[in-house]
């Protein structure tokens, strides 16, 4: 039997790549056969600052698009991270397992330092330099030990994760095995990643070697979930491509162009070859963009009219993830049972 387990940051509405990256598979893992646990993921939120009214802001516009995206409360627990306590408890009993070592050798930790440092630190460094964690929290640093946490207290077999996120994932499946091992129980199954395929990746509309991306200051890098399909026409046609003749597929040599054939296959479902087929008669650069901005209207346009649709029923959305985080707790509750009766806390 498969468990699922995601996360996602409160972040506000998604983007493209969000979307296309994360978000569609959501609502297709979605099967007989298949629990599915989705969770929003608040106290991973707060391991930087955060404005608490934009944070509860975030975390609706968050629910409300993973709704809109397909996520189906009849068939999956969708819940917010900090209603189910049992993600703290369980991540404290990993805190007293993990080796500190574990987590200094973290990438999305040290890359944190890095930018404080402004080069590229060693753990030892870092260790010796206290001025380089002033600033950064604990939680931070205990990042990951909370994300085995969510991951394991379901017991999940399966996550589907970005690749940035697979360093993360073999910590989960590290602890797994370490608490299997220090109390001679078989209790946490190792988990497998699911990842996109890299080809899946959306990259800036404006600098197409560069991913896309909510951090990036420029609105024109990066289609939204709620952007109206005049903003979709107009990003999508003063998007960056080259001056060469016709439409091919060479991430290389026509970053741009390619990353408008990856949008489109995406979006209409067909392969890469396909789009390229699709675009052999294709007189201008503007009528292939415009062709191209036509078919992620007609993907996110049912799905803005679902966003704005939730946005004006508040209700609705709490009591979905009332229920959801119901539905977690329960499942929680036992596997905590049995974590506490192996570890002599029951
Ligand atoms: P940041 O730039 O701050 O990291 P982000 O836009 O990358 O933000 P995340 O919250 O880090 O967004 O990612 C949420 C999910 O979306 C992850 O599963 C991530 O792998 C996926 N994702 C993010 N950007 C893209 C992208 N450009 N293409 C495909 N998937 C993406
Ligand atoms: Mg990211």
């Amino acid at each position: 039997k498969r468990v699922i387990f995601s996360g996602i940051q409160p972040t506000g509405i998604p983007h493209l790549g969000n979307y296309l990256g994360a978000l569609s598979s959501w609502s297709s893992l979605q099967q007989p056969g298949t629990t599915t646990f989705y969770s929003i993921v608040d106290l991973h939120a707060i391991t930087m600052p955060q404005d608490p009214d934009i944070l509860r802001q975030s975390k609706f516009d968050m629910a409300v698009s993973l709704l809109a995206c397909g996520v189906d409360p009849k068939q999956s627990a969708l819940f917010e991270q900090s209603r189910v306590a049992a993600h703290s408890e369980l991540a404290w009993i990993f805190n007293c397992l993990t080796p500190v070592g574990w987590l200094g050798r973290m990438t999305q930790w040290k890359s944190k330092m890095d930018q404080k440092r402004g080069h590229v630190a060693s753990h030892a460094e870092i260790l010796a330099d206290e001025s380089l964690t002033t600033g950064l929290k604990m939680g931070l640093f205990d990042y990951p030990v909370l994300q085995a946490a969510d991951i394991l207290l379901y017991k999940a077999t399966h996550v589907p994760v970005g690749q940035d996120q697979l360093q993360h994932l073999e910590l989960a499946r590290d602890t797994a095995k370490l608490f299997n091992k220090t109390f001679k129980k078989n209790v946490f199954p190792k988990p497998i990643a699911i990842t996109p395929p890299e080809s899946q990746r959306v990259m800036s509309l404006r600098q197409p070697t560069v991913k896309m991306s909510k951090s990036d200051p420029s609105e024109q890098s990066r289609i939204n979930l709620s952007d109206t399909p005049e903003v979709i026409q107009s990003k999508i046609g003063r998007a960056t491509t080259d001056s060469l003749v016709g439409v091919s597929y060479d991430k290389r040599e026509r970053p741009g162009v390619s990353n408008l054939l990856t949008i489109y296959s995406a979006v209409r479902d067909i392969s890469i070859e396909e789009a390229v087929k699709e675009f052999e008669g294709v007189e201008s650069t503007k009528q292939f963009k415009e062709q191209v901005a036509d078919a992620v209207i007609d993907r996110i346009v049912p799905i803005r009219n679902e966003l704005s649709r939730l946005q004006g029923d508040p209700g609705y959305v709490r009591q979905v993830l009332d229920e959801g985080a119901e539905k977690a707790a329960e499942v929680a509750h036992k596997h905590m049972e049995e974590v506490y009766k192996v570890i002599g806390l029951k």
